[in-house]
């Protein structure tokens, strides 16, 4: 299908966009374009004018402050996917950022647009809950940060105001003693997560002192699963404690059901992944 007519303009700086946003009242950031325009061809979404932030120097770059990880709301899931701060820093992030799409999605799809997207099948909402990001945004009133655990609020839904840019997200550098893996199972056509989970833990002295655990794919928005995170703590990480706290994570009546995979394969997902995540977390440790 084709879209409906829209008007297009180039924001050259954060500042101009948010007042572009303001100025035209049915507009829409365009980042990558790899969710917003499939969704306008199949005419789900219709702005009337298309605000392209490719041009925004703020949103680009991927740089260490601190203890924390910085990646601009504009990088693509391929500059992640290959950045040598990245793989240093947090190397769980460029794990995943590799298994999003194929090439053609990684080198134009955005880490901003697919936070601001909140696809139920989107990778990075596992990634900055189980990683503890903040994301950063502008808005007409000036900043804010958004912890990853308020961020998601539902279906395609976050905190986000529709006058809002998201510009980078912060993510903890892993320090040492912690480890984290990323482990999905694709749809085999798109890519995307049937069920997706991140596992991040803390080990010391042979045991978890904190875990978090996120998973993606299987529900409405990107969950994290707590019982199982109290389960580990304080626990040494191996097989039999693992397989004890991943035994039931999810009830199929909360998770999502079509012709991919039902909600009760996506509950044994769940489990199964969650179970190699924690493991490999472990031994990255
Ligand atoms: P756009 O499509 O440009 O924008 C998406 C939405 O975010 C729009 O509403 C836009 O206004 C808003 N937006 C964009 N940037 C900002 C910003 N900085 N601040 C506020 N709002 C913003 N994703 C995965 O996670 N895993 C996969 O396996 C996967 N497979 C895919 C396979 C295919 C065939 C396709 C087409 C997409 C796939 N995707 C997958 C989605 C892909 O990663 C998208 O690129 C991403 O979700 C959206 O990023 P974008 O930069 O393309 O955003």
């Amino acid at each position: 299908m084709i879209s409906t007519q829209f008007e297009y303009v180039k924001a050259g700086s954060v500042q101009e966009a948010v007042s572009l946003l303001a100025q035209h009242g049915d507009a829409k950031l365009l980042a990558g374009g790899h969710s917003l325009i499939p969704a306008m061809k199949l005419r789900l979404s219709t702005p009337e004018t298309l605000i392209d932030i490719s041009g925004i120097k703020e949103l680009s770059g991927i740089r260490r402050e601190g203890n924390q990880l910085v990646v601009g709301a504009f990088v693509t899931h391929r500059t992640v996917e290959f950045s040598q701060v990245v793989k240093d820093s947090c190397s769980v992030l460029a794990e995943a950022a590799a298994q999003i799409g194929d090439p053609i999605v990684r080198n134009r799809g955005t880490i901003g647009g697919s936070l601001a997207h909140a696809d139920p099948a989107a990778d990075y909402p596992a990634l900055v809950l189980a990683l503890n990001a903040e994301i950063h945004v502008t808005g007409p009133s000036g900043e804010r940060t958004i912890g990853a655990e308020d961020f998601f609020q539902g279906l395609f839904e976050t905190v986000l105001a529709d006058d809002e840019i998201i510009t980078r997200i912060s993510f903890p550098v892993l320090a040492s003693g912690q480890g984290a893996a990323y482990e999905k199972f694709p749809h085999p056509a798109s890519r995307f997560a049937v069920v997706g989970v991140c596992a991040c833990v803390s080990v010391d002295k042979g045991k978890c002192a904190a875990a978090r655990v996120a998973i993606t794919g299987a529900a409405a928005t990107a969950f994290r699963a707590t019982d199982v995170e109290n389960a580990l703590t304080g626990q040494p990480l191996d097989e039999k404690t693992i397989a004890a706290a991943t035994q039931q994570i999810a009830d199929p009546a909360d998770l999502n059901g079509d012709m991919f995979a039902s909600a009760t394969y996506r509950a044994h997902l769940c489990v199964v992944l969650a179970r190699r995540g924690i493991a490999r977390a472990a031994t990255n440790a």
